[in-house]
């Protein structure tokens, strides 16, 4: 592990902070600090049973430990520990929401919206669905197949139809499957997904805008993995939907995802503030942009961690939200990283490695199946009785875990096999949804900065677990 500046820094903000409250009668704490820290020894122990997501080998699932001004801004808020429910919870870290909040709504480029934390991504979404819901009750949600699973989830706790739409084989809405669901009349909002869970696919948000002038439905954005990437440029044709990112309806972000915060910080943005109504009924629109706004009032939650936006509002003080700055560069590193991999694996002379069909990731993701069609692996009859995408998905499976054995974790995803192949056919009905034709592939994401330094050594554990498992390893 790094140095860790958080005790450092923990110790001079600690005190500047009891100095202000000095002018009240002493008083002892009853917890007993040996006590304590025999407890936080064991703590210490049980922890040791993680994966190392703070290490640039961890390069597998979205999980990464927050900034370190992050954590201590956190730690230091626990002192007081602020709910952000109410004024009288959390005067200073209400504050500090709004101000934080505006900043995340910024890089949209909004300035007169509704918005706030909440305590994560799919509550967020929750809130934008509920919203949808209220203003068109008895109309349907749609998202592709590739849209975060509690999307569906959701609706059914609103009681609003959801419906899936065939993605195509990039892991992006298929405009054809959008635009046959619409022309039937009861759409009455439509999940873009700008970053998948899966492949950080970016859906064609422009050309969905366009659809809404003729078919007038909703758009919400969920933006949960890949708000941040408005920050920086990207390639076509990720580029033209983040261009128009700002006339979505509503958007979604998690600061703990790639905003460098501790869990339990995810944010919802409306561009219309006058939804403010739907959770206070008898307020007018002003009131929701009064100085003393209460965020229990424009929030689904009730008591909410006001730590969460004073971390936040640190990290933007230090890292202010901004193109070319430090943390678009973080950002960038990122995707370069994802790049550098994508093009390794697409450049590998061997051919064991098959990237997506579609091309180059949209953002920090990378996923690539395993051809189990080479020649070296001398599959017997039996192996192939089994089927290409069986032996591939054992093989991925099997490399996954030559790759733990050395440190470097990766993360696997089923996906359709016709999204490697650019001659097959693609039946929107043959979709994921439907369980058919799927292959178990590698996925990696590339989340820290870390990773684009990093990416020699993570290249030659993936080809030496490569060749142990494909029975070329001689060592
Ligand atoms: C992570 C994610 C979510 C869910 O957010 P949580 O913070 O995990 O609840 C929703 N949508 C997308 C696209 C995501 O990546």
């Amino acid at each position: 592990m790094p140095h860790d500046p958080v005790p450092g820094l923990l110790s001079s903000a600690t005190e500047m902070l009891e100095k202000q409250f000095a002018a009240l009668p002493a008083f002892e704490s009853a917890a007993d600090p040996s006590a304590m820290a025999r407890v936080l020894e064991d703590v210490a122990l049980k922890l040791g049973d993680n994966y190392p997501y703070f290490h640039p080998l961890y390069a597998g699932q979205m999980l990464r430990p927050p900034h370190p001004v992050a954590r201590a801004a956190y730690a230091l808020a626990m002192t007081i520990n602020p709910n952000n429910h109410a004024r009288d919870g959390g005067r200073a870290s209400s504050e500090m929401e709004i101000e934080a909040v505006r900043q995340i709504a910024g890089i949209f480029g909004w300035t007169e919206y509704l918005g706030h934390l909440t305590s994560s991504g799919t509550i967020a979404n929750l809130e934008a669905l509920w919203v949808a819901g209220q203003l068109a009750p008895s109309k349907r949600v749609v998202g592709s197949e590739q849209a975060h699973y509690t999307h569906r989830r959701i609706s059914a706790v609103l009681k609003l139809e959801y419906a899936s739409i065939a993605a195509d084989r990039g892991g992006r809405m298929s405009m054809e499957a959008l635009e046959t669901e619409l022309s039937k009349g009861d759409v009455g909002t439509v999940v873009v997904t700008l970053g998948t869970t899966a492949l950080g696919a970016v859906d064609s948000l422009a050309e969905i805008l366009a659809l809404r002038s003729r078919y007038n439905f909703r758009v919400h954005v969920d933006a949960a993995y890949g708000g941040y990437f408005r920050l920086i440029s990207l390639s076509e044709p990720a580029r033209r939907a983040y261009a128009v990112i700002d006339q979505a309806d509503s958007i979604v972000v998690d600061p703990h995802k790639h905003g460098l915060q501790p869990y339990g910080c995810g944010c919802v943005l409306f561009r219309d503030p006058a939804v403010g109504r739907f959770y206070k009924h008898d307020s007018p629109y002003t009131y929701f942009t009064s100085k003393q706004l209460h965020l229990g009032e424009i929030s689904l939650e009730c008591s909410r961690a006001g730590a969460s936006a004073v971390a936040l509002w640190a990290t933007q003080r230090l890292l202010p939200l901004v193109p070319e700055g430090e943390f678009a560069h973080g950002l960038a590193h990122s995707r370069r990283a994802a790049l550098d991999l994508d093009r390794r694996l697409r450049e590998d002379k061997s051919g064991r490695f098959q990237p997506l069909a579609a091309g180059a990731p949209d953002l920090d993701i990378v996923v690539w199946k395993i051809n189990a069609k080479m020649p070296e692996l001398h599959p017997t009859d039996k192996d192939l009785s089994v089927g290409i995408p069986k032996l591939s998905s054992g093989l991925a499976q099997k490399i996954f875990s030559a790759c733990a054995a050395r440190d470097l974790h990766l993360a696997l995803v089923q996906l359709p096999t016709a999204w490697f192949d650019p001659d097959a056919e693609l039946n929107p009905q043959n979709c994921a949804a439907n369980g058919a034709g799927l292959v178990t592939c590698l996925r990696s994401v590339l989340m820290k900065p870390e990773h684009e330094a990093w990416m020699d050594r993570i290249w030659e554990r993936l080809t030496m677990s490569c060749a142990e498992v494909m029975g070329e390893y001689r060592s």
